[in-house]
């Protein structure tokens, strides 16, 4: 098996009393995402993009959130349940690519620490990570700062 690609998808709510963990790093702010996990947005997306690059489904036939089990579960299992999966398969992560659309909080300042974030979880180095955070100019959802979605792009290949 040569180069595959996968891309990933994912939106969630912001809401009150929740923490705000993208990519598995804890920003300050006064809501957070709601979500029947942790609701990592930038996890959720990652996960999806890993698997579509080897047609393994989703993350919802993987990790249903009607299941207790996955109840404000670290999404890193999610992530690293994917890497085994591409691994039985023969293949590993090669680089990330990621865009993130958040009007709140401004992203910035974070996207050096996500992008390490997913290079330590994904045993990348951060060269291989790209983190891109864009606002969604006070349009829609994103823009009204009632949620935040991420973009993911995988490329996975042979393993060594
Ligand atoms: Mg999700």
């Amino acid at each position: 098996m040569s180069f595959r690609i996968g891309i990933g998808y994912d939106l969630h709510r912001l809401a009150a009393n929740r923490r705000l963990v993208l990519g598995s790093v804890q920003i300050p702010h006064e809501r957070g995402l709601s979500g029947h996990s942790d609701a990592d947005v930038v996890l959720h997306a990652l996960c999806d993009a890993m698997l579509g690059a080897a047609a393994l489904g989703d993350i919802g036939e993987l990790f249903p959130d009607t299941d207790p089990a996955f109840k404000d579960a670290d999404s890193r299992q999610f992530v690293r349940e994917a890497q085994r999966r591409l691994a039985s398969t023969g293949l590993v992560v090669a680089n990330v690519d990621l865009i993130i659309h958040a009007q709140e909080p401004r992203l910035g300042p974070w996207k050096a620490a996500i992008q390490q974030s997913l290079a330590d979880l994904l045993d990348l180095p951060a060269t291989s990570v790209g983190v891109k955070a864009t606002t969604n100019e006070g349009l829609d959802a994103v823009g009204r700062a009632d949620a935040i979605a991420c973009w993911a792009a995988v490329l996975v290949t042979p393993q060594a």
